[in-house]
């Protein structure tokens, strides 16, 4: 069924994100191809020409979430009235072809592998005819700025994401991702480059850098070439612009990449490293490397380079095999406060990958429990480490105000969407604000 789009009227597409980071900086590309066809851009789905939904399917609960969503979205009115429904990202490419006999409201699916095509998809849903007529006002800027998580809804925040490459070839046995985004893909240093200067010109002040595994980057290249190269490369280029990289795996933390961190003012040291876990029989059967003495001194390392870095890890409790003694081992090292933050997740036992089909599963009410349990060690063991904060002076990004009108921003120790913000006397979004730490409270910081 075509639609009749007359005059200069641009059909207009809208985006329900649901998911990670990675899935944020995917639906920025996805609007930025759409934008490039000509296709307009819309914040509210109940009044776009078409909506996507950029589903997550990493785990079965996040599965349930995106499956929600897509009848969230067919039940619009404007949906209901035959605006086309697509379904993109991961469901799509972990479920395939069985999702169309299941989610019959959707036009089209799209899986990650084939995003770049989401100008061809939508013509054909709607019935247009591509090229649409050029018309240039109004365009987005070529990446898009970050996209606020609720509802899908754009916000102009001072930070970007960046994805420097896809897939992964890690094969963690509890994970989905290898199945669902295929084998690790750098992207190019010209690809990259080109979307954090589109962002710079934007106004954005933070860029940060994601993928499943930021530290292999540029190792599939023809001539190799490292995470290290890269930040570096950009850190020059862009001196005033504050670098982050997040999903660094233990492996990734080189030497080079703490000099890089340690000589460039405008790179974070802020290093999030997912451990998973610190008992090496653990670990091996998530067939991943490391022990709890390898982990200490890791941190050791990151702290002699960089000895003001802040550390982020995330951790799964409940994996199969995880007895009581090996949890309490697990809470005994994050008692060390060794870190900032610490992000708890229960194991999730999915369909298809080997951690499934072990022994030793662990009951799931035991899994909530321990994860509340180890919830509650980390932070009476980060809230420290905050306050120690007190009385250092920072730059904090403004970010925006709150509802009462409260003005808050970000640290260099203090990620996106994860970390808790800076409360701010004044100062407006996209500015810098030099300030004293005058309070903490758990993870929030007042800035003076
Ligand atoms: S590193 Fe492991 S957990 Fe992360 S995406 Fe790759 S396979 Fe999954």
């Amino acid at each position: 069924m075509g639609a009749n789009f007359e005059g200069a009227r641009r059909p207009s597409v809208a985006f329900v994100t649901l998911g990670c980071a990675k899935n944020e900086a995917d639906t920025a590309r996805m609007r930025s191809r759409l934008a490039e066809a000509g296709f307009a851009l819309a914040d509210d789905p109940g009044l776009a020409d078409a909506v996507v939904v950029n589903t997550c399917s990493f785990i079965q609960s996040a599965t349930e979430e995106s499956i929600e969503a897509v009848f969230d979205a067919a039940g619009l009115p404007n949906v209901e009235a035959g605006a086309p429904l697509v379904v993109a990202g991961c469901m799509p490419a972990r479920y395939g072809d069985d999702l169309a006999d299941e989610l019959v409201e959707a036009r089209a699916f799209l899986p990650c592998s084939r995003e770049d095509d989401i100008a061809v998809v939508m013509a054909d849903a709607l019935g247009v005819s591509l090229p649409l007529p050029d018309v240039r006002e109004g365009r987005e800027p070529l990446g898009g700025a970050a996209e606020g998580r609720e509802g899908g809804a754009r916000a102009a925040l001072p930070y970007a994401y960046v994805k420097i490459s896809d897939g992964c070839d890690r094969f963690c046995s509890y994970c989905t991702i290898p199945f669902i985004r295929g084998r690790y893909r750098s992207f190019t240093l010209e690809q990259v480059r080109s979307e954090v200067s589109s962002h710079v010109e934007a106004g954005v002040r933070e860029i940060v850098l994601i993928a499943q595994d930021t530290g292999r980057w540029g190792e599939d290249f023809e001539e190799p070439s490292s995470l290290a190269e890269l930040v570096s490369t950009l850190a020059e280029e862009f001196p005033d612009t504050w670098l982050r990289v997040m999903y660094l795996q233990p492996e990734g933390v080189t030497e080079a990449y703490l000099d890089v961190v340690a000589e460039h003012a405008n790179v974070c040291p802020y290093f999030d490293i997912p451990l998973q876990h610190v008992d090496a029989g653990i670990l091996r059967a998530m067939n991943r490397t490391g022990s709890r003495a390898e982990f200490e001194r890791l941190v050791e390392r990151i702290l002699s380079r960089v000895p003001d870095a802040t550390l982020r890890t995330t951790l799964i409790v409940g994996f199969p095999g995880e007895t009581e003694e090996l949890f309490e081992e697990l809470c005994d090292f994050v008692e060390e406060g060794l870190f900032d933050y610490v992000g708890v997740f229960p194991y999730s036992r999915e369909e298809g990958t080997r951690a499934a089909r072990l022994d030793g599963q662990v009951d799931e009410d035991e899994k909530a429990e321990r994860a509340q349990r180890l919830r509650d060690v980390a932070d009476a063991a980060s809230a420290p480490r905050i306050a120690a904060r007190i009385g250092r002076e920072m730059d904090v990004i403004v970010e925006g105000a709150e509802e009462d009108g409260q003005i808050y921003g970000r640290a260099m120790c203090q990620a996106p969407e994860v970390d808790g913000v800076t409360y701010l006397p004044s100062g407006e979004p996209g500015e810098v604000v030099r300030v004293r730490i005058g309070d903490t409270l758990l993870y929030e910081m007042e800035g003076e």
